[in-house]
């Protein structure tokens, strides 16, 4: 019986029927060998039913230590459940950061790197893109390390895995100098200054997100996220682009407390308590929410905020919130940034799936000019086959997942039905 029946918003119930906690490589391998349809579970933060199984499901709640720290090349490994929250804190007191953090610092490294996850910044690629190495149980119970600097193409196709190529185990990822940041936040910028100001603004910290409600064709807020160089300080100006500086802290929606909020008003700090915008020692209940997210070419970005603008009637009384972030391009087949840098939509909705199916279509379609992918790990309706021809290195993935898992045991409804189009 599973102990955990549904995931972390309470919209899906997982359907396996075996639900286990290995402690031990050996004991994944066992469970590999010994079951005919298996998927490894993160921290449950999907929205979908991508983690799901109709066998066994395999928890990776046990294998959350850091396990090296590599001074040299710049590199750390740890085990694959570990949560960002805890590597970025023990990171930071050894001196080192990671590039870039989702909003949320709970979700487990392997999980978050499975489903293309990503935080905001012009320059900065998914959390999958500083992946350097990665350890797996495969279907036959072997465990495979691939490396970036060694089979480069299999390596490109596997990070971005859905799950689909074993039991992830460890992951080695990309490491920098630590480093302060702090975070300003303007209030009510113009939809209509993005047109002339897009990448001005995007450009101008090191992280950027803009969060709407889409009540009216503003931008309820900016959130700047800054690293400055030692010595150089900042002069803020009031205004930008029409938007006015905040003079408190500011959760996205203005009317709940910014308690749970990382620090902002312009207070240096550690980037892991900057990058993420909600705090690491705030424990997040199940959520009462559903979450969508649509990924679109960078150079549709403006275009593709008018025409969510449009649909304001269908979506304000669905939505919590609306972030739009930007994300570098990068190499990983299955990401949604592959080769094209990108600007993401996402979508906080109250939790009413029904009403939510009902507006997703209605995105969807006014997206697809402009070839918007979705969030392995969210919520949409996009048919298979739409989004089988977004991907080019589709028919590449499906032999990757062919070679490693012959018999289709980590295959789930997802996989089959997104991937294979069975
Ligand atoms: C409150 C909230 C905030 C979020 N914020 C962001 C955000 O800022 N940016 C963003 O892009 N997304 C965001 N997400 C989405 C989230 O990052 C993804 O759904 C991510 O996959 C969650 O990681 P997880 O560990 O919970 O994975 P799970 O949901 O447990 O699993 C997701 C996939 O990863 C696979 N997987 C997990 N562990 C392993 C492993 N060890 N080996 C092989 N496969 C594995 C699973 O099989 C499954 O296919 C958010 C979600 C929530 C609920």
């Amino acid at each position: 019986m599973i102990e955990n029946p549904s995931n972390w918003a309470g919209n899906y119930t997982y359907r396996a029927t075996q639900y286990h906690q290995p402690e031990t490589v050996e004991q994944i391998q066992e469970l590999v060998i010994r079951s005919n349809k298996l998927k490894a579970l993160g921290t449950r933060h999907s929205f979908n039913d991508i983690a799901d199984s109709p066998g066994d499901l395999i928890s990776l709640k046990h294998f959350d230590q850091i396990v090296a720290l590599d001074r040299e090349h710049h590199t750390v490994t740890v085990e694959a459940g570990v949560r960002y929250g805890q590597l970025a804190r023990w990171l930071h007191g050894e001196g080192y950061a990671l590039h870039n953090l989702a909003s949320l610092p709970h979700i487990s490294v392997a999980g978050a790197c499975a489903t293309a996850t990503h935080g905001s910044g012009d320059r900065l690629g998914n959390l999958a893109t500083a992946v350097s190495a990665m350890e797996m149980v495969t279907a036959d119970g072997e465990l495979v390390v691939l490396f970036r600097e060694q089979g480069r193409e299999q390596f490109e196709g596997a990070v971005v895995g859905l799950g689909g190529l074993g039991v992830v185990t460890k992951l080695t990822l990309d490491i920098s100098r630590t480093f302060e940041m702090r975070q300003d936040v303007y209030e009510n910028l113009p939809l209509a200054e993005l047109d002339d100001h897009f990448d001005e603004l995007f450009s101008s910290a090191y992280s950027v997100s803009l969060f709407t409600d889409w009540c009216n064709a503003t931008f309820n807020q900016v959130w700047l996220k800054r690293q400055l160089p030692d010595g150089v300080s900042l002069e803020l100006e009031p205004e930008l682009f029409g938007a006015t500086l905040a003079t408190s802290h500011l959760h996205p929606i203005a009317t709940l407390s910014a308690e749970n909020c990382t620090e902002q008003m312009g207070i240096y700090g550690p980037w892991h308590e900057r990058l993420p915008h909600f705090r690491m020692d705030f424990t997040p209940s199940s959520g009462e929410e559903l979450q969508s997210e649509y990924i679109v070419p960078r150079q549709h970005a403006f275009a593709a905020c008018h025409i969510i603008n449009q649909l304001r009637e269908h979506i304000t009384p669905l939505l919590q919130i609306s972030e739009i972030r930007s994300i570098a391009a990068d190499k990983l087949w299955m990401s949604p940034c592959y080769k094209q840098a990108c600007v993401s939509i996402h979508f906080t909705w109250k939790k009413d799936w029904p009403g939510v199916r009902k507006v997703l279509p209605m995105i969807e379609d006014q997206l697809s000019a402009f070839d918007a992918r979705p969030h392995w790990g969210k919520l949409f309706t996009m048919s298979p086959t739409r989004i089988q021809s977004l991907y080019e290195k589709l028919p590449d993935f499906q032999e990757l997942l062919q070679y490693y898992d012959p018999q289709g045991k980590f295959r789930n409804a997802f996989l089959d039905k997104y991937i294979f189009g069975v």
